[in-house]
């Protein structure tokens, strides 16, 4: 039996791909959820430190989930959030989530006393930053690194798409490259690093899109967010899709995607999201008028009716 193949069938569950939930049930042995906050941040791509206006398919509202409140302290934000995800999903230890903006864009001062307010409540047994690549430097990550030792820290680094030409496009801000950079400087310091990409620009292709996978899959990742493209009001792509729309992925298709993607994908990275989500409200399109847990359904049979798994395509680095 190949290596991958082993791995992914260690799971109890019929899932087909290393799940990032699963493997913080394993490691913590409880029920351990994400607790959102607004540690009050802007965002370099917006407030002029590299650009303004930000990336074309961002509003912050779109995935700012109830918890996270600006206007609230953070212990107040921690303290409610996990009170919620108690009620609601029995959850048990907490990593506190500092979710929107760019969570490490401000000096070290000004971070730590955010960092240690929320890793100050019992439950909270760890630290998850979203940020971008060019916004991290040696001492913000020594002294992540140096929580680590005792806390679950992991690192977010917004890429999007390994391609600059897409990254341009859609006014990132940053290059492939300053990811990579970020990445080399962040791995072997015990913070875990994720990433998110998303899935379905139009100009892309499938193969380019599958071959993201496979650059992906050689950096040292931990854990893996994918997102579909979707369009979200109020923003720069709201508008260009209004003058002229542009094709979107239909579920099923969508679902293939993903599939031949994780296929492609390395067993050792989790997967934390396998597409993205936005209140209804905010939301242009693609509307396919299912829940998260339906969506989550449908591409999880089709791992099941193609018998496959994540890794089963990996392609040699050799
Ligand atoms: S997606 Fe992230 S980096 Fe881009 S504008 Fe929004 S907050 Fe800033």
């Amino acid at each position: 039996m190949a290596k991958s193949q082993s791995r992914i069938s260690n799971l109890e569950s019929p899932i087909h791909y290393n799940s990032y939930g699963h493997f913080l049930r394993e490691k913590f042995g409880c029920r351990v959820y994400k607790v959102s906050v607004d540690g009050g941040f802007s965002c370099p791509n917006r407030d002029g430190t590299v650009a303004v206006g930000g990336c074309i398919y961002c509003n912050n509202d779109s995935f700012r989930p109830r918890s996270a409140d600006r206007l609230k302290s953070i212990a107040d934000q921690v303290a409610e959030g996990i009170a919620y995800l108690r009620k609601r999903y029995g959850a048990e230890k907490f990593i506190v989530y500092f979710q929107p903006f760019t969570n490490t864009h401000a000096p070290l001062e000004v971070l730590i006393p955010r960092y240690e307010a929320a890793l100050d409540h019992p439950d909270v047994i760890g630290l998850s930053l979203g940020t971008r690549p060019d916004c991290v430097d040696e001492s913000k990550l020594a002294w992540l690194e140096k929580i680590a030792t005792s806390r679950f820290v992991t690192l977010e680094y917004g890429l999007q798409s390994i391609y600059d030409s897409t990254l341009v496009r859609i006014n990132r801000g940053h290059s492939f490259q300053c990811w990579q950079d970020a990445m080399n400087r962040t791995r072997d310091r015990g913070i875990w690093l994720g990433t998110h990409l998303i899935l379905g620009f139009p100009w892309e292709t499938q193969e380019q899109m599958l071959h993201s996978a496979d650059v992906l899959s050689n950096h040292g990742l931990n854990f893996l967010k994918l997102h579909h493209l979707h369009v979200v009001r109020e923003t720069e792509m709201a508008r260009i899709y209004q003058e002229k729309p542009f094709p979107l992925p239909e579920l099923e298709d969508y679902a293939d995607l993903v599939v031949d993607f994780v296929e492609r994908l390395s067993p050792g990275i989790f997967i934390e999201r396998l597409f993205g989500s936005a209140p209804e409200q905010q939301l242009i399109a693609p509307v396919w008028k299912k829940t998260n847990g339906e969506i989550r359904r449908v591409i999880e049979q089709k791992f099941i009716e193609r018998n496959t798994w994540q890794g089963k395509a990996v392609v040699s680095s050799e």
